[in-house]
């Protein structure tokens, strides 16, 4: 990574420069992420394909179309979103005007996940674009192809005096992360995120860190047949359907009673069949698991023999093409690392409550989970999962469609991160909120000033 000093510098630069402040330049890098995306639609199905199997139609929905859909709101509201809000003062501040301005951060850092490696890279690029900052986008190393397809691309569309690319793997990370910058952005692993926030607290610098978790699912027994065929449908999206499990925001497992389980395993079965056939292996709609070392993780977590003895659909491996078959445990034991350690593959557990209630509990007790999915119709205990739990989402009814709506916060909380984007979220999380007050000098208020009296309190 020779010249990283001189690539910060001219970074600096064109940031001192106060070029990226302008609407001008926001708007004119929008339209060319805009372009960017028509003219390499194509090239991105490519390069998903050889790094993670995506088919273009997944990949059009979770990755290209995420990054146009975010760069065309960006461009329509970007000039909303900069203008200074007025606050409301105090008759006694009177004659007074209270305003509070974004500002670029300066410097930024982006470092994205090779699960989704084209948006979770380029849409905070967005949000700091659009906010005015100089950027350092570092892919995943993880994701190869993507990776160096965006190193080349980038640079012919944004300007290169202000977005560059940096490739590399941890060595790279380190080095970077050993720079004084801004704001830095992170998404991946906790133990990373922990590696990311000390080196960040050297500088003070502020972070955005979206991690990961287990996000569970609840499902009571409320729901009519046909609800739960279209229920089931879901659930298979949201543990197979996105990057084969490999997503921040997959089921990582379920909650369900215990009466319940058998008729939804039936159920779940039959939608795995209709999704990717009888025989999934042969599936283009399933993605491929990352690498060796993600694929033996994932052998790791079923090889225990009382793991292996719940396993009651799937569960067949393949070494050579690292191929793992959807899979649903029941019961797996509660201090298992398949219950402890966030899957992130297609490994289903469902766990089987007495009494739905005591989900929330469950809940509770573990980690603040990313997102959390329930399948009820009770409102009461809609209420109660609201107020007695927390996560960076709930999502009532439905999976992963939390993550596609602009005008909600996509973020996590404890240790599924902290910090939120997306839509004018984005924004806000690249840009510094400043107050300004602003006075004239008269009339004068003098019980402000000393020599202090008691007359001065009842002023
Ligand atoms: P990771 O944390 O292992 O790696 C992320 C990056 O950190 C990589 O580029 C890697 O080079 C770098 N890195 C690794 N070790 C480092 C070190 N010692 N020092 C400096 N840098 C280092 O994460 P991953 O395996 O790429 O992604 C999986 C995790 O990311 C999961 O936990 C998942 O939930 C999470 N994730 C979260 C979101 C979200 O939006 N919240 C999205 C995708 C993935």
């Amino acid at each position: 990574m020779e010249g990283l000093e001189g690539t910060l510098a001219e970074l600096r630069d064109t940031f001192k420069s106060g070029r990226t402040r302008s609407v001008a330049w926001r708007k004119s890098q929008l339209r060319a992420m805009i372009e960017f995306v028509q003219d390499n639609e194509e090239e991105m199905f490519k390069v998903l394909d050889q790094d993670l199997g995506k088919h273009p139609v997944e990949a059009y929905r979770d990755e290209v179309g995420v990054v146009a859909k975010s760069a065309k709101l960006s461009l329509s509201c970007v000039e909303k979103w900069m203008a200074p809000k007025k606050g409301n003062l105090p008759l006694a501040f009177f004659p007074a005007s209270a305003e509070v301005m974004p500002e670029p951060f300066g410097v930024v850092l982006i470092m994205g996940s090779w699960n989704f490696p084209i948006s979770l890279t380029l849409d905070p690029l967005i949000g700091a674009i659009s906010a005015g900052n100089v950027v350092v986008l570092k892919p995943s190393e993880l994701s190869p192809a993507c990776s160096s397809f965006l190193a080349e691309a980038i640079p012919k569309y944004l300007d290169p005096k202000s977005i560059k690319v940096i490739e590399g793997g941890i060595d790279v990370c380190e080095q970077l992360l050993q720079q004084n910058w801004d704001k830095i952005f992170f998404t991946g692993s906790q133990r990373v995120g922990r590696i990311v926030m000390t080196a960040a607290a050297q500088h003070l610098t502020p972070v955005t860190l979206e991690l990961g978790g287990k996000s569970p699912a609840i499902l009571d027994s409320s729901s009519n047949p046909t609800n739960m065929k279209v229920i089931a449908k879901r659930i298979v999206a949201a543990k197979w359907g996105s990057c084969s499990g490999q997503a921040c925001i997959a089921i990582d497992y379920m909650l369900v009673e215990e009466k319940f389980a058998s008729y939804l395993i039936d159920l779940l079965e039959k939608t795995i069949k209709q999704f990717f056939g009888e025989n999934p292996r042969e599936s283009k709609s399933l993605c491929k698991i990352l690498n060796k070392n993600n694929f033996m993780r994932l052998l790791d977590l079923l090889k225990d023999p009382l793991i292996r003895a719940s396993v009651v659909y799937g569960g067949s491996v393949d070494e050579e093409t690292m191929y793992i078959e959807p899979t649903i445990l029941l019961n797996p034991p509660l201090d298992s690392q398949i219950m402890t350690e966030e899957i992130f593959g297609p490994l289903l557990p469902i766990i089987t409550l007495n009494n739905i209630h005591d989900s929330i509990e469950f809940i509770s007790s573990r980690p603040k989970p990313l997102a959390i999915y329930a399948f009820t119709r009770d409102e009461t205990f809609k209420k109660q999962i609201l107020s007695k739990t927390s996560s960076g989402s709930v999502t009532f009814n439905d999976t992963l469609l939390q993550f596609v709506c602009d005008s909600l916060p996509f973020g996590g909380v404890g240790q599924s991160g902290f910090g939120r984007y997306h839509g004018k979220y984005s924004f806000d999380t690249f840009s510094h909120e400043k107050a300004i007050l602003q006075r004239r000098f008269f009339p004068e208020l003098e019980p402000r000033y000393p020599p202090w009296n008691n007359l001065k309190f009842q002023f």
